[in-house]
């Protein structure tokens, strides 16, 4: 059998904090127990907000509580070309179409559309679905989108794509989940001045990496439908997932990149060795059960 391949894929948008010590220990353990690799990406691909100061301090946490990686990082800021060609092929499936509707414009839509008594439904991140019409302009009107100075989007248009209710995947133990990449709508993979979505770079680099167990936190766990999604139609391999559990705030709510109160830096500046982080995340019974039952996924998801 194959050596299994994991990665840790944090962003250097902000401070790491315990979650992420977390996620990059918990990758690591299991790489080791099973004799698999360990890999460390950078997804950067937000130039705005990722900056090379933010990335020396995040590499210099993940050093400081031990995570090893076992091949030279993968940055993404550095492959735009196979992006690029990802999105080029889905292109000439005819599936992606250019967008300039703006955020605001989108609110407006949906909220004629909510005051006219139609329920509007949202994306797993929040944001409602596309409300436009712009999958349906001819090539002429999309070549006019590209030539002007529009700040356009490039979506995805997952109606034209017919077996989705057949996708799946394998979440650990518990076993085969249906993907339901419907709930996303017509989502961006790529903006004017970005050249790929996270969605669509993490297949990419999943692929190229050959990672075979994707091991992250339960909130990517909607983002999996539209990644077997892709994954199906860019005929690219389909690894396994485990969605761990999150470290919260002591009143539930999730960690954030912008407070500072759990940042590994901050905690190795008051004091904290690499040995009491650890500590922190088993007081929290994070190791000796990383992993939510299925029955308590089910839970989460219809809460969610
Ligand atoms: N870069 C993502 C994050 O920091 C993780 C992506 C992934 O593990 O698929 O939340």
């Amino acid at each position: 059998m194959a050596r299994p391949v994991f990665r840790f894929a944090p962003s250097p948008n902000g401070k790491l904090h315990l979650g992420h010590a977390f996620s990059a220990l918990l990758n690591l353990k299991l790489a080791r127990q099973c004799n698999g690799k360990s890999l460390l990406r950078i997804e950067n691909i937000d130039q705005n907000r990722c900056t090379p100061d933010l990335e020396t301090e995040m590499l210099r946490d993940l050093e400081w509580i031990g995570f090893e990686w076992d091949e030279p990082p993968r940055r993404q800021s550095e492959h735009f070309g196979e992006y690029n060609a990802a999105l080029s092929r889905l292109d000439e499936m005819g599936l992606v179409f250019p967008s300039v509707l703006t955020r605001g414009e989108i609110r407006r839509l949906v909220s004629e559309k909510q005051a006219a008594g139609h329920e509007w439904p949202h994306d797993p991140d929040g944001s409602p679905l596309y409300p436009g019409t712009e999958h349906l302009l001819g090539d002429e009107e999309k070549k006019q989108i590209f030539q002007s100075n529009a700040a356009y989007s490039l979506r995805l248009d997952l109606e034209q794509v017919s077996g989705l209710e057949n996708i799946t995947w394998k979440e650990g133990k518990a076993g085969i989940v249906d993907a339901n990449p419907a709930k996303w709508g017509k989502p961006v993979l790529a903006r004017k001045d970005t050249p790929a979505s996270y969605h669509l770079c993490c297949v990419v680099d999943d692929s190229i990496q050959g990672i075979s167990h994707i091991v992250r936190g339960t909130d990517l766990y909607e983002a999996t439908s539209l990644h077997r999604a892709l994954q199906n139609l860019l005929d690219l391999p389909e690894p396994e997932y485990l969605h761990h559990r999150l470290v919260l705030e002591e009143d539930g709510t999730k960690l954030s990149k912008s407070r500072h109160d759990t940042s590994l830096a901050d905690l190795r500046a008051s004091g904290y060795s690499p040995a009491d982080i650890k500590d922190l995340l088993d007081e929290r019974g994070l190791f000796e059960n990383p992993f939510y039952t299925a029955r308590q996924e089910k839970e989460r998801t219809r809460n969610a």
